[in-house]
């Protein structure tokens, strides 16, 4: 069933003459269990796209749903607490805390979130690094870690609150085709096992040939695929 869907959306940056409309009138909607890309010319608004899915911005016009909820007009507060229960982000820069270790930065988001680490939070952010293949790298900081490595690592960390959609803005733009590779495999199997519901924005054919489905935007809209 459908986990996601926007409609007619709309949005524009600045007033007046500088304002530029970006989205215009973009409908798309993700299935429950969906792999699927993101793909499209730069400055085509995919990030905006991502940003507006992942609740962090509201569009102009248009209707965001999502679980059923209508989140278009819902207040701040309760947009935090959907995203934190139910989304999930990846971003190309992994922004791990360097000093920290790899397990220290799965389950900091969730500590604070929760105002306090729990041996719950501890054992789950454990099982995601095994899940990731990090199982051996868990009490390594983030600075001892190779660039896929770090990438894994924000996987687990999207995944601490097990959501149901995980944004990922190019996750493997700054990685090598091997870590690369090796990442989409992971997000692969994880889309697999779990059903959690992935949207991956990418400028790479082989990254997005490697998702179930292809959704593209172009001057601010999708053409279908
Ligand atoms: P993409 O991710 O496809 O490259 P973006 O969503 O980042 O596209 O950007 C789409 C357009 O919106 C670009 O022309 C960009 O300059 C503009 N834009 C993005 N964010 C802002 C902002 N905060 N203020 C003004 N313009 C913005
Ligand atoms: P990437 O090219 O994957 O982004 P980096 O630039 O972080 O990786 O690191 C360059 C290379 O050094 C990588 O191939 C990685 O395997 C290796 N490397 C970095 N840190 C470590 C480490 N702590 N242990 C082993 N190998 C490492």
């Amino acid at each position: 069933s459908t986990l996601v869907e926007v409609t007619d959306l709309i949005k524009t940056y600045g007033e007046g003459e500088a304002e530029t409309r970006v989205l215009k009138g973009l409908d798309m909607a993700l299935q429950e269990g969906d792999l699927a890309a993101l793909l499209g010319p730069s400055g085509s608004g995919k990030s905006t796209l991502l940003t507006i899915l992942g609740t962090l911005m509201q569009p102009t016009s248009g209707r965001h749903v999502m679980l059923g909820e209508d989140l278009t007009r819902a207040k701040d507060t309760a947009l935090t607490e959907f995203r934190n229960r139910h989304i999930g982000f990846v971003f190309q820069f992994h922004h791990l805390l360097p000093d920290f270790t790899a397990l220290e930065n799965v389950i900091f988001p969730t500590a604070i979130a929760e105002g306090r680490e729990t041996a719950k939070a501890r054992s789950r952010g454990e099982e995601l690094l095994e899940r990731v293949g990090l199982g051996h790298r868990m009490d390594f900081r983030a600075t001892q870690l190779s660039g896929g490595q770090k990438q894994r690592v924000a996987i687990a960390r999207a995944l601490m609150n097990q959501p149901e959609l995980v944004l990922a803005d190019e996750p493997t733009g700054n990685l090598d085709r091997e870590s690369a590779e090796q990442v989409m495999e992971l997000i692969g199997e994880i889309n697999a096992q779990e059903k959690t519901t992935f949207l991956i924005s990418t400028h790479d054919e082989k990254i997005a040939a490697a998702c179930r489905r292809q959704i593209k935007v172009v001057d601010g809209k999708t053409v279908s695929s």
